[in-house]
């Protein structure tokens, strides 16, 4: 995806990304790459590719839910997809990025630092883990690509204040949807929408699930990684 096409298809977004956020975005992509050598951050290098999977991608999120000044915690964000480029895009979010990473924490903090973002933090942790203190604290939890979607619930919706939202980016997940009900039952959340569409150029299919979280989640979640991947809930 080109510049210009990148521009076009973000306006149906209904973004408008001013000068100084797509040159964000540029200074942005030149570290991405000419850190990656050192870090092993993406496979994706190329330019055009860069804008459509991850930067235009990142920013589908905003498809599903309104995005302004609320707090945002990215889990498993990587290389800061899609967090850093939500950053970017709405710079009155609050965002907190986590990965368990240490040398993909550094690459966040370095691009934090370049690109002169506040109220953007970066935390080196597992999400496991963090979810055991920190709890209802965000208005979204979201991650992009990281682990299946049970995973993803038992240790994200701790995080999520109530009556907030999680949100998982993902290709496709009619496999992940089986047995799901048991989880909404326990974490006390309903799945409020699921939206499939196709990434343009390519077409290659991408699913976004939203759940709302009606109470606070019991102290038993998350359970330990171990628990979490041998067991269901
Ligand atoms: N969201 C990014 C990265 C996906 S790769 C993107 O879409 O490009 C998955 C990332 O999640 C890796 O960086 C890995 O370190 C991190 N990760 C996987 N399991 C995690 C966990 N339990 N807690 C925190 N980070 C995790």
């Amino acid at each position: 995806m080109n510049k210009e096409l990148f521009i076009e298809s973000v306006e149906k977004l209904n973004i408008n990304l001013t000068n100084e956020m797509l040159d964000q975005l540029e200074e942005y992509y030149k570290i991405l790459v000419s850190e990656n050598a050192k870090y092993n951050l993406t496979t994706i290098t190329d330019k055009e590719s860069v804008y459509l999977k991850h930067f235009y991608d990142s920013l589908t999120l905003s498809k599903i839910i309104k995005l302004d000044n609320q707090s945002l915690c990215d889990i498993g964000t990587g290389a800061g997809f899609p967090g850093m480029v939500l950053k970017i895009a709405f710079p009155n979010l609050k965002v907190t990025l986590v990965d368990a990473t240490e040398k993909k924490c550094n690459f966040l903090k370095l691009v934090i630092n370049k690109l002169n973002l506040k109220d953007i933090e970066v935390i080196n942790a597992r999400a496991e883990i963090y979810s055991k203190e920190v709890r209802e604290k965000y208005d979204i939890v979201t991650s992009r690509a990281v682990a299946p979607l049970k995973h993803l619930l038992e240790y994200s919706i701790p995080l999520v204040k109530v009556d907030g939202t999680y949100i998982a980016m993902k290709s496709d997940i009619t496999k992940e949807l089986e047995g799901i009900s048991n989880y909404e039952n326990k974490l006390k959340i309903y799945n409020q929408k699921i939206l499939t569409f196709k990434l343009p150029v390519e077409e290659s299919t991408r699913t976004l699930i939203s759940y709302t979280k009606k109470e606070k989640t019991n102290k038993i979640y998350p359970r330990r990684y171990n628990e979490i991947k041998k067991k269901e809930i």
